[in-house]
């Protein structure tokens, strides 16, 4: 620990986003980067706690202290080596993670200003790929061949750490490029996808195989492997079963991610048309993540307005919630920079049906509800709370999650990694379930298995 009172003077300082009025017009990354000086004085405030809660609640048992202790130092080579021995791809985590470290940062238990890991991380990783400090390591072969079935960061994680322990590696894409989530789902203002291009190339120069626009079945798995790796995700998106789904307008979130994505990728669409917010009031179907995407989308192609709204009801606004205490993930009010663009957000609200005139969607009807609890401790129930009103709307984004998947009965030398073993989550905890999937691998295949 370089600067033992540095938490005590230095205050927690974020890069931001570049202007509204500048972003909205491209798909650049949203996110500035920091000088030099004031990430290493940003890493200086982390303490070293004994107890390092950081490490805890990552997923990958990442170590900030330790990384935050060589920036400080201006030994980024270092920080780099410490970072990349858990974390195989700290360059995605360093522009999308949610940050859990930071929610249980001891300085965010009473200061709220933990330490900026998230952003350290991207820091990090972009000055070792400036410098050349990642090279391409390149182990000897061990005889053994394994398929990895996806190529989101869960089948990338697992294929990296397959690789770098001497086993030969063929990774089955569907999709005509690799990257899985991080390439058709995450919008590039938050993730520029020559970041997962140069990590891929990396990959392939470390000797693994990519064989995209290849779908695997797992009732036939490819021959001439000695174990599999399933990791093909949550492809099923919920839907919303009412009257007027059919109308045209209504899509799954991802059908406008994914199209802008290829779109910005040069990927041709075929015969179909983008499906575009252009001139369009929007209406997101949904309060997660994916919804703020779209609407961050939305904006991007030049919509008229965006609203967003959610069944359930208003999260807390933090940052303290008694029944939700530090350092456990605090369930409040989230606020991306999609949302700080503009959007009319909405809690508690039900969707009754898609009203449309000749085929296209016009608005969708909607109502207040309220949820009343059930004095027996069952679920609570939905009940009314207001009349029925229609919200004008030409196109509607429903984005209310992914349905998870059954896991197949499958041989004892098949295993399986990220949403697909546990359904919709984070690219953090895709990438740590990717890391066991190897080691389960591994295990069973160099007989150490316990
Ligand atoms: C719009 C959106 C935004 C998100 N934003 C964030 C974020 O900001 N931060 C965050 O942490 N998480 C985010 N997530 C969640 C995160 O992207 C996922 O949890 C993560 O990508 C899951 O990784 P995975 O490898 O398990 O699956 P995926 O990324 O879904 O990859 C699965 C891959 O398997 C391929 N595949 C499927 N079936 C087959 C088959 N039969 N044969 C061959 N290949 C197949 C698919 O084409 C895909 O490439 C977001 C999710 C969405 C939908
Ligand atoms: S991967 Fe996420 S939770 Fe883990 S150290 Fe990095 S920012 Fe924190």
């Amino acid at each position: 620990m370089g600067d033992y009172k540095a938490f005590l003077t230095v205050p927690r300082k974020e890069a931001g986003y570049r202007p509204v009025h500048d972003r909205v017009h491209d798909f650049g990354e949203v996110e500035q980067t920091l000088y030099e000086g004031d990430r290493r004085q940003q890493a200086s405030r982390c303490m070293d706690c004994g107890v390092p809660f950081c490490n805890w609640a990552c997923p990958l048992g990442n170590r900030p202290p330790e990384w935050n202790d060589a920036v400080f130092r201006g030994d980024f080579s270092l920080a780099y080596r410490l970072l990349n021995s858990t974390n195989d791809f700290p360059e995605f985590t360093g522009r999308v993670c949610p940050a859990l470290c930071e929610k249980a940062c001891v300085l965010n238990l009473t200061l709220h200003e933990p330490t900026t890991n998230r952003e350290n991380e991207a820091a990090i990783t972009e000055i070792a790929f400036r410098e050349n400090y990642v090279i391409p390591d390149c182990p000897e072969r061990n005889g053994k061949r394994v398929a990895v079935i996806g190529s989101g960061p869960s089948g990338l994680s697992a294929a990296n750490r397959l690789n770098r322990s001497g086993y030969e590696v063929t990774v089955f894409e569907k999709n005509g490029s690799p990257g899985g989530l991080l390439r058709y789902g995450i919008p590039n203002f938050k993730l520029n996808k020559s970041i997962v291009d140069r990590r891929i190339s990396l990959m392939e120069k470390e000797g693994v195989r990519f064989r995209c626009g290849e779908p695997v079945s797992v009732d036939s798995l490819p021959e001439g492997f000695d174990a599999y790796v399933v990791a093909t995700g949550t492809p099923v998106a919920r839907d919303l079963d009412i009257p007027g789904r059919d109308l045209s307008g209504v899509h799954l979130a991802l059908e406008l991610l994914s199209d802008q994505n290829r779109v910005l990728g040069g990927e041709d669409l075929g015969e179909r048309e983008q499906i575009s917010c252009k001139g369009k009031n929007v209406l997101v179907i949904g309060g997660g993540d994916t919804g703020s995407d779209c609407i961050g989308t939305a904006h991007r192609q030049g919509c008229l307005s965006v609203t967003q709204i959610e069944i359930m009801p208003k999260p807390p606004v933090g940052p303290d919630d008694p029944a939700n205490p530090w350092p456990m993930w605090p369930r409040t009010l989230r606020t991306s920079s999609s949302h700080e663009e503009g959007c009319v957000r909405r809690w508690n609200i039900n969707t009754l049906r898609f009203l449309g005139e000749d085929g296209h969607l016009t608005g969708v009807e909607v109502q207040p509800i309220n949820w009343e609890k059930d004095p027996s401790g069952g679920r609570p129930k939905m009940v009314p709370s207001g009349g029925k009103e229609v919200i004008k709307a030409e196109i509607v984004l429903l984005a209310m999650g992914f349905l998870r998947p059954v896991l197949p009965e499958v041989g004892e030398n098949v295993f399986f990694a990220g949403d697909a073993l546990s359904g919709a989550s984070l690219v953090v905890r895709a990438m740590a379930s990717g890391h066991k999937a190897a080691a389960e691998v591994d295990g069973f295949l160099s007989g150490t298995r316990r």
